[in-house]
């Protein structure tokens, strides 16, 4: 009966399978990240994405002396901050899309930087730099990866290694190896290939919003002893959640031990020593073109 229908009848069928087959696939790998960035969507979307223009600075690092730099003097170092690093999915939020790179563009920005003359260096060249005065290399730029997401592994971590550098990994603790979150073992990989794996709190809460102490302190210790630990690493860089802080939090943060923390995404390129535990971060822009500008060639 009626053989003209047939074939439309099986491409809606087939049509149908292939979407949700698509929308089950894209949701698989969406999952908690997807609900995390939900919600904080008004803080990802508002607040972070070039909510204020890096501002210019001026003080040039290579040949700078073998001695104290004066606290405020700037030396102009970008900090990236990427979240995630993964194909994007109809699917993605808002928030998601305004946060993530396709592993192509990852790869492109990279490049970007080796052609345009730019070195990676690590927080701890940072940190020498400004405590000693240590020379860093012409045009330091710092690569952070935000929250552990597992894409990150995935995607990211082949095209640095590719590329030879060297990124710093903020996780938070408490979801590592469940659905979505790096493991243990990846993060031991990472490690062994020459990347940093820093401290992003154990459950990625606004720290400023914390009002037991002890709750604070374990929040920005145990996150510290935990990845000190199952690394066998000594952890000493630290990532505010949110980028936010205050003078209480900075001083918990010092006395667990780190050797800096990066602090707030709006204030440029620009780090000073009086700054080290609220180093200036700035979130990678999502397309080249962005990127390019942002940094230029000279
Ligand atoms: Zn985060």
């Amino acid at each position: 009966m009626f053989p003209f229908l047939r074939f439309p009848i099986t491409l809606i069928a087939l049509g149908a399978a292939l979407a949700s087959g698509i929308f089950l696939y894209a949701n698989d790998h969406l999952g908690p990240l997807d609900e995390f960035f939900r919600s904080h969507e008004a803080f990802y979307t508002d607040v972070l994405p070039d909510a204020v223009p890096s501002s210019a600075t001026t003080t040039s690092p290579a040949g700078a002396p073998q001695a104290a730099v004066p606290a405020t003097a700037t030396t102009s170092v970008p900090i990236l901050v990427y979240h995630i690093v993964r194909p994007s999915y109809p699917t993605d939020s808002r928030a998601v899309r305004t946060l993530a790179h396709t592993p192509e563009v990852f790869d492109a920005q990279m490049k970007y930087l080796a052609d345009a003359g730019y070195h990676v260096v690590s927080f701890a060249d940072l940190e020498r730099h400004l405590t000693d005065g240590a020379p860093l290399p012409s045009k330091p730029i710092i690569i952070s990866f935000d929250d552990g997401w597992s894409d990150q592994f995935t995607y990211a971590f082949p095209i640095l290694k590719k590329y030879h550098y060297t990124a710093t990994f903020f996780v938070f603790t408490n979801p590592i190896g469940t659905r979505g979150f790096i493991t243990w073992d990846q993060l031991r990989k990472m490690r062994d290939a020459g990347m940093i794996i820093g401290s992003h709190s154990k459950s990625h809460p606004f720290l400023t919003k914390i009002t037991d102490p002890a709750i604070l302190w374990s929040e920005i210790d145990d996150s510290k002893k935990t990845l000190g630990k199952n690394l066998g690493v000594t952890v000493n860089e630290f990532a505010y959640p949110f980028g936010q802080y205050n003078a209480d939090i900075v001083a918990l943060v010092k006395k667990a031990g780190y050797a800096s923390a990066r602090g707030d995404y709006y204030r440029g390129a620009g780090q000073t020593m009086d700054r080290l535990y609220g180093l200036s971060a700035l979130n990678a822009p999502t397309t080249t073109e962005l990127f390019a500008r942002k940094f230029p060639a000279r």
